[in-house]
């Protein structure tokens, strides 16, 4: 009989577990079992969810990838089970089989443990947020935004972020505290918004008001876009109030902020604070929020068999997809060095994060950012136009096709053609 391989249980399969699972299959080949636990079949490519909305079209038909065939496929075996526990001394998860309620809960033993399970979108923590706010962070939101926008009488428009409430615990120094978790959007929407205003003969951008708790909106793509981004969105007509703190109240007819600022709003569109899942606070692993804490090498100090990757890792600040990418990348390797596959040179770069963006702007237009000068770097680049809405389009377009496999080309490549190219 051969011996057992090492266990590698990757508990999450959107875009961090997906592509930490694939590139694990990649470093490490068949030395290693993956089992992959998500409670639903299937990922929700929520950045391309707005350009639906505002075409008319539901997310629900277009912006879902099924998962487990990918897993199949690459010999991975998938769980479609809710994670509930975790005991990180006795290397066990609980699990609850996620396909129908009544599923009796079960455990899980793993070798290396992927905790690339994202956080919750906290929409619960916004009083008023249910009955009077609007996002497009999911399918189920973006349907109901559609039947807003289709009832929409004319009024102003708010668009922008909670809190955030970053964890500070052995928060490294060169990572920054962010107040919003994910800027890019309200910047997206606000734009996006201005746009099917206009198609619609309903109004322009002298309708919509960009909030933020911070002292300036998408702070984590730095002074140096974000200011003339400003004076192009001043000249438009957008309204801008910043240093609002955190989202009081939505109602009716507004939100009332923490600062004691309020905007009078019929539509109100919010990114809301990410949340680690309560299952995850107070483990010994996580910081004083419930993010999971690790090194560069996207490991656990005190635990280095357990990884994180996303949304769920405390360095992940700001929480965006580009930067789960590049660790899926590092957390791979890591898994494929202690299991013998690679060699001990082999761990690539560790982690150095930047911001990388692309978003729709309406007109078939977009922008992209690519910036790490929020973390002390010197990249700064701003482009809007036709081609990072084509790329935009075509991430999504590749990433289903190849199944969460776009070429390991893809990210130089955009640089390449983005970073170098003129804008339009
Ligand atoms: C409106 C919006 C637009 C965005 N646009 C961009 C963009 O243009 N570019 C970009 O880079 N980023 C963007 N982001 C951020 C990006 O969506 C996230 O950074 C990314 O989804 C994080 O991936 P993740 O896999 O870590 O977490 P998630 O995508 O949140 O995935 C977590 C996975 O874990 C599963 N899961 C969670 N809890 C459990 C549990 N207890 N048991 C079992 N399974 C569980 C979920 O089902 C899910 O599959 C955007 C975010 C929003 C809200």
């Amino acid at each position: 009989m051969s011996p057992a391989k090492p266990k590698v249980v990757v508990l999450g399969s959107s875009f961090a577990g997906l592509t930490t699972a694939r590139f694990i299959r990649e470093h490490a080949g068949d030395r290693v079992d993956v089992v992959v636990v998500d409670r639903n079949p299937y990922l929700t490519f929520v950045p391309n969810i707005q350009m639906e909305v505002f075409a008319g079209h539901d997310p629900l038909e277009t912006m879902l990838l099924y998962t487990p065939a990918i897993h199949a496929k690459d010999a991975n075996t998938f769980l479609n089970a809710e994670v509930v526990a975790l005991d990180p001394d006795a290397r066990r998860v609980q699990i609850v089989p996620s396909d129908r309620p009544g599923s009796a809960p079960e455990s899980l033993s793993y070798d290396y443990l992927v905790v690339a399970l994202g956080c919750r979108l906290a929409y619960d923590q916004i009083d008023g947020f249910g009955d009077h706010g609007d996002t497009v962070s999911s399918g189920f939101y973006g349907n109901k935004l559609r039947r807003r926008l289709a009832a929409y009488k004319g009024g102003p428009i708010a668009i922008g972020s909670a809190r955030f409430h970053q964890g500070l615990q052995d928060k490294p120094d060169w990572l920054p505290v962010g107040l919003a978790a994910c800027e890019g959007p309200p910047l997206e929407l606000g734009l996006g918004m201005a746009h099917w205003l206009s198609t619609h003969h309903l109004g322009d951008a002298q309708k919509i008001t960009l909030f933020t708790p911070a002292g300036m909106i998408a702070e984590d793509a730095g002074e140096a876009i974000v200011t003339p981004f400003l004076e192009m969105a001043a000249k438009k007509g957008f309204g801008y109030l910043n240093n609002a703190q955190d989202v009081r109240h939505v109602h009716a007819d507004g939100i009332e902020f923490e600062s004691g600022a309020s905007l009078d709003a019929e539509i109100k569109l919010i990114v809301p604070d990410w949340v680690p899942h309560r299952f995850l606070v107070e483990l010994s692993i996580t910081d004083e929020r419930g993010f999971v804490l690790t090194d560069r090498w996207m490991r656990n100090p005190t635990h280095p068999e357990i990884l994180a990757v996303g949304d769920a890792a405390a360095l992940t600040v700001p929480k965006l997809g580009s930067l789960g990418h590049q660790q899926a990348e590092i957390v791979a390797r890591q898994i494929a060095i202690a299991v013998g596959a690679l060699g001990h040179g082999d761990t690539g770069a560790d982690y150095q994060p930047e911001i990388l963006c692309f978003g729709d702007i309406g007109g078939f237009q977009g922008f992209y950012i690519h910036s790490n000068t929020w973390y002390g770097g010197t990249t700064s680049v701003f482009k809007m136009g036709y081609a990072p809405y084509a790329m935009k389009l075509a991430f999504k377009e590749m990433y289903f096709r190849t199944g969460g496999k776009p070429p390991a080309f893809g990210v130089p490549a955009t640089h390449l053609l983005m970073d170098h190219f003129p804008g339009e």
